[in-house]
Order: C-alpha cells, then sequence, then structure tokens
C-alpha cells in the first residue's frame, strides 16, 4: 500500500446543495467530512440567477450567494472542504476507494454521492460545431447571456429552466425565439406565464432545430422545422441557448451502483449504496 493513501471516514463528492446539506450534517454527527467541490464549485446553482422558491429567503436570492452561504455553514462545522474532481472510484471491497485528479488515492469508510448533472445538448453536428469554439451556443444563459445585449437569440426547451433562461435573456436581448417541440410547455404554469406574457419571446410551438447556422466562426441564425408540416424556416440570431435539461453525473461509479435509464442512481434496496447506508 502506498503510503500517500489517505483515510477519510466520510467523503462527500461533489459541492451543489446536496454535498452541503450532508456536510453540515455529517460533520454535526462528528463523521469529520472531507467534501472535494468538483469542477463546479457550488454546483449548477452558481449558474443560477434568482432562487425566488426556496423557503426562508423571502425576497428571493442569487444562486451563488446561497451556495457561500451553504458553504460557509458547513465549514462553521470544520468540513474540510477540497479543489479536486474524482476520477475514479473502486466500490468492490469494505473499504471504499476513491481517486482524486487520477492521483492521489483515498480510502473511506463512507462515500457520500452528490455530483449532480451536467447540461444535455441537442447532439446536432453544427450545435457542437459552434459549441466547441465558442461562437454562440450555451447552456447557460445566466453564464453568457450578457454577451449577447441587443441582439436576437434562440433558446431551445419548454421546462422551467428553458422559461427561466428565456425571462433573463429577455431582458438582454431585442428577441427571444422559444423552440418548444410539443403543442405545450412542460414547465409550471407560473413560468410559461411569465414567458407568454413578455413581449419580445416569441414561443413557436411544434418546432424544432434542423441545423445551427453560422459562417464558420459564430451563430448567424438556425434553421427550425414545424413537425407537424415539415416546413422549414429560419430564424436569424447569433446565440442558441440549449435549456433542455440535464444527464446525472453518474458514470464513474456505473460498475458498482445501479443506474435508471437515464443515469440517475436507483434508490432500491438491492443496490449497494442503500445497503452500505442503511448498515
Ligand atoms: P425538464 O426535464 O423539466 O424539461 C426539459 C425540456 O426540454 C422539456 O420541455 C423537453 O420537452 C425539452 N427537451 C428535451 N429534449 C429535447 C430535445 N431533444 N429537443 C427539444 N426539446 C427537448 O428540465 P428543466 O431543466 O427545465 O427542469 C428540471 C427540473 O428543475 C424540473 O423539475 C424543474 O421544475 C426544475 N426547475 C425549477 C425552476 C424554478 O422553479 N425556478 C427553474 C429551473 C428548473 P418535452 O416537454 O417535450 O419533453
Amino acid at each position: 500500500m502506498s503510503e500517500t493513501i489517505e483515510k477519510v471516514k466520510c467523503l462527500i463528492i461533489g459541492s451543489g446543495p446536496a454535498g452541503y446539506t450532508a456536510a453540515i450534517y455529517a460533520a454535526r454527527a462528528n463523521m469529520n467530512p472531507v467534501l472535494y467541490q468538483g469542477t463546479q464549485p457550488g454546483g449548477q446553482l452558481t449558474t443560477t440567477n434568482e432562487v425566488e422558491n426556496f423557503p426562508g429567503y423571502p425576497d428571493g436570492v442569487t444562486g451563488p450567494e446561497m451556495m457561500i452561504q451553504l458553504q460557509k455553514q458547513a465549514q462553521r462545522f470544520d468540513t474540510d472542504v477540497r479543489d479536486g474532481w474524482v476520477t475514479k472510484v473502486d466500490f468492490s471491497g469494505d473499504m471504499h476507494k476513491v481517486w482524486v485528479n487520477d492521483t492521489k488515492e483515498i480510502h473511506c469508510e463512507t462515500v457520500i454521492i452528490s455530483t449532480g448533472a451536467s447540461a444535455k445538448y441537442l447532439g446536432l453536428e453544427s450545435e457542437q460545431k459552434y459549441l466547441k469554439l465558442g461562437g454562440g451556443v450555451s447552456a447557460c444563459a445566466v453564464c453568457d447571456g450578457f454577451f449577447y445585449r441587443g441582439q436576437e437569440v434562440v433558446i431551445v426547451g419548454a421546462g422551467d429552466s428553458a422559461c427561466e433562461e428565456a425571462h433573463y435573456l429577455s431582458k438582454l436581448c431585442t428577441k427571444v425565439t422559444m423552440l418548444v417541440r410539443r403543442d405545450k410547455f412542460r414547465a409550471s404554469k407560473i413560468m410559461a406565464a411569465r414567458v407568454t406574457n413578455t413581449e419580445n419571446i416569441e414561443i413557436l410551438f411544434n418546432t424544432e432545430t434542423d441545423e445551427v447556422l453560422g459562417d464558420g466562426q459564430v451563430v448567424t441564425g438556425v434553421r427550425v422545422f414545424n413537425n407537424q408540416t415539415n416546413e422549414k424556416h429560419e430564424i436569424p440570431a447569433t446565440g442558441f441557448f440549449v435549456a433542455i435539461g440535464h444527464k446525472p453525473n453518474t458514470d464513474i461509479f456505473a460498475d458498482y451502483i445501479n443506474r435508471d435509464e437515464t443515469g440517475y442512481i436507483k434508490y432500491e434496496k438491492d443496490n449497494y449504496v442503500w445497503e452500505a447506508v442503511a448498515e
């Protein structure tokens, strides 16, 4: 055994609300938790604008502010918060093995997985091309919306995220076109009403993306099609925002933990994690 191996009672992977909540409880239970933050300290909420629906904040709170408070609360009870990305695990033995940044090996009595999820994309070649070029494709309006102020943008999705992001963009951009693949929203009524009642948001139902158009460097528009009539048309835009949900970050656990078809860890008695926690 290498002498660089560290032993930890309770290791928490991920620094979103779930990770910090686990840390607060584990620390107060004298489990001396060590929390690895991952590549996006604070998690997805750090890319959220206003959080309006969390109890206890009558005037709302920004995502980043809320995450700083959660981190402080966890550290107040001596949670060891560290930079680092867990790249590999081995849960086959009694001691759970975890590798950070492919190098540091940690042996843990307990591992709490709170790795959250990553934004999904449509997967179109043109979308991926301009995403990689940094030329106008984004899955985070709050992060990137500022670059499109005074311009026209398109956003795909019909859930609460899409509505929230479309509304945010509408304050910066001259026009926001929302592409909704069905004839209705998935979003809550209040969020759907908010975009419907915003003057510079145009909602195209039964409409999907055919191709993200560009000049080879940056996005210049989006070709869409009506999935009822197959009619196509082009929408001029400099930004293409994707808000179609998220994929759970659970791939590194696949060999040891049962997951459902979308990648979420199953909550079941036979699951390794469930039994370990239940003991
Ligand atoms: P959702 O899974 O709720 O919605 C995803 C949306 O993307 C759906 O409308 C779906 O369409 C659409 N979609 C999926 N794939 C495609 C595709 N290939 N092409 C076109 N459209 C596609 O994800 P969200 O991220 O919006 O929300 C996740 C959770 O977070 C929800 O529970 C939501 O309520 C919550 N949330 C709450 C907020 C708030 O209260 N302020 C803010 C943001 C999120 P279809 O409907 O046809 O399946």
